[in-house]
């Protein structure tokens, strides 16, 4: 047997042990008193304090009590004991002494337990975060995991803890916590559920069905945000690994995977992801395009609107297209997570064509309705390059029956530096019929005005980076000035994207920008909601 299992064996059995000790050791006295031929038998029964006080501080103040009865007993009646052998001790002698063992018995047992009652305090608040009171780090390594045992392990980013405890109070967040944890170890008693910070949690159990438990977890998290009446929006993102222990190492280690799992689906904007779901992105991009194509037809890919404001008339000037997949098991997907992989493929016309229509019959919608504003629509690289694009647009835009001059088709800087000539051929064929084109995110690349105007151009489109510096940088004022500048002298409209606050909507105004897209006029919306908004201005 190693040490360390003596040592457990010991701890575990320590109540029983100590009495046997503490009677062993009263009767071990009882014979010296009796059998050993000494001056002085009484001077021995000062032995018997040992194995009282030990019990006392052991086994608490009733131990100690017992114990001091005992020994009274043993030393007292039971002992007929004096410097004349066999002549019995007056009554009076031993009851006070076992008064005296009581007494000691008593006092060990209370500092016992107000030692007990401190270590157990000490203990509980080295493994427990003071806050929420869910287990910590240095509670994870002290688990006693078992050799060659496969086990779940997850991680949780709560990414919005931040605006959980503004708006509703840390009370609020600790208590969803203490529940999801309650809910979960109800469902499973051999769980622990570690608080490693603020807003980031790992779950260790013993694997028995993996997929059966990630499923829990995702449920019971989503179940605890729903607690009160008070629907606690919980943004989290969870991590999930199997993993066999195997050695004696530092458990907070296990988590590596679990932790790089979490933060990839939270960069992917999804619930959950598992570790060896994502060695590459490939998977994801795979089985996106999987689903892609169904999706575009069933409702699941669609498209939100978000208005364009003139700053003269403080009206909406138009309106840009922009697609949403909600998928059905990956939550909701933005579109820079999967337009790229779909621009290497060649459903980026499928999807650039539907989005056309779906523009289209909504602009239809509006006019019946007396609106007439141009949708744009964001147009890839790669369908400028092909070389049928115009023809199947014009296709389209027949079907509908819409003038061209409510289409604005927005192109980023780079298509046209990449292939000017094709570009160039391309535009001009919809500029002939009357389209109007934007450059998107304009800045972000490096092309300069004077290199676009060869390009039949009708606005430019300033990217939002210089929008969220522009209130405290004055370099980016004067660049965005010098270019609204020469932009207007060009010819060209200026519109500002990424305008979130009154301030910065008010500079750009000044520096004399025309329009302006951005969450602080709308955020982007389906048809009905943009319907409503645009016929208040009818
Ligand atoms: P974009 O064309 O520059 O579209 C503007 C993006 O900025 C949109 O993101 C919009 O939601 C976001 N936005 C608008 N106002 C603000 C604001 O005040 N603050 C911030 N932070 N963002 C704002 P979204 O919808 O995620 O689209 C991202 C990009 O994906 C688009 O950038 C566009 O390049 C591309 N995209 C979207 N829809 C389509 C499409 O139908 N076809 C193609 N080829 N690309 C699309
Ligand atoms: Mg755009
Ligand atoms: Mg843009």
């Amino acid at each position: 047997m190693d040490r360390k299992k003596v040592l457990h064996w010991i701890k575990a059995n320590y109540r029983i042990l100590t009495a046997v000790f503490s009677v062993v050791f009263i009767i071990s006295t009882y014979m010296i008193m009796r059998f050993a031929v000494t001056h002085d038998r009484t001077a021995w029964s000062h032995l018997m304090y040992i194995p009282i006080i030990t019990a006392g501080s052991l086994l608490g103040p009733w131990g100690g009590i017992v114990m001091g009865i005992m020994a009274g007993i043993v030393a007292g009646p039971l002992m007929p004991i004096s410097n004349d052998p066999w002549v019995p001790q007056f009554w009076g002698d031993w009851v006070f002494r076992m008064l005296m063992m009581i007494f000691a018995g008593l006092i060990s047992g209370g500092f016992g337990v107000l030692y007990q009652r401190s270590r157990n305090q000490i203990d509980d608040l080295s493994i427990k975060n003071m806050d929420s009171g869910l287990l910590n780090i240095s509670a994870l390594e002290k688990m006693a995991l078992e050799k060659g045992k496969i086990y779940t392990l997850a991680s949780v980013i709560i990414a919005n803890y931040d605006s959980i405890c503004e708006v509703s109070g840390y009370h609020v967040y600790y208590a969803y916590l203490k529940d999801v944890e309650k809910r979960l170890k109800s469902r499973y008693p051999d769980l622990a559920m570690i608080q490693a910070s603020h807003h980031h949690l790992w779950i260790l159990k013993p694997s028995s069905d993996f997929l059966v438990e990630i499923q829990v977890f995702l449920d019971i998290f989503h179940q605890a945000s729903q607690m009160d009446e008070q629907h606690l929006f919980v943004d989290y993102s969870m991590g999930f690994f199997l993993r066999k222990h195997v050695q004696e190492t530092k458990i907070a280690n296990y988590f590596i995977q679990p932790d790089m799992a979490a933060k990839e689906a939270r960069n992917k904007n999804l619930t959950h992801m598992i570790y060896s779901d994502f060695d590459t992105n490939r998977q994801f991009e795979y089985e996106l395009l999987a689903d892609f194509q169904t999706s575009l037809y069933d409702g699941s890919i669609y498209l939100v609107y978000q208005p364009k404001i003139d700053f003269k008339t403080k009206k909406p000037s138009g309106l840009e297209a922009l697609i949403r997949w909600d998928h059905p098991t990956k939550k909701l997907i933005r579109p820079d997570q999967f337009i790229g992989a779909v621009e290497k493929t060649n459903m980026i016309h499928e999807m650039t064509q539907q989005v056309f229509r779906w523009s289209l019959a909504f602009q239809k919608k509006l006019n019946e309705k007396g609106v007439f504003l141009p949708i744009s629509i964001n147009v890839s690289t790669r369908n400028l390059y092909d070389e049928a694009f115009f023809s199947k647009m014009m296709a389209i835009l027949k079907e509908y029956d819409i003038k061209p001059k409510y289409v604005e088709l927005e192109l980023t800087e780079t298509v046209l530096m990449d292939n000017p000539e094709m570009s160039k051929k391309a535009l001009e064929l919809f500029a002939n019929e009357g389209f109007r084109i934007a450059i998107d995110d304009f800045g972000k690349g490096y092309s300069s005005l004077a290199y676009l105007a060869q390009f039949p151009i009708n606005i430019i489109k300033i990217d939002r980076i210089f929008t969220r510096q522009i209130l405290i940088n004055p370099t980016t004022q004067h660049i965005v000035k010098a270019t609204i500048d020469l932009a207007k002298q060009l010819g060209y409209e200026v519109l500002i994207e990424g305008i979130e606050d009154k301030e910065t909507s008010d500079l750009l105004e000044r520096l004399g920008c025309q329009s302006a897209q951005g969450y602080y006029y709308m955020r982007p919306k389906k048809e009905d909601e943009i319907l409503t908004y645009l016929l208040q201005y009818k």
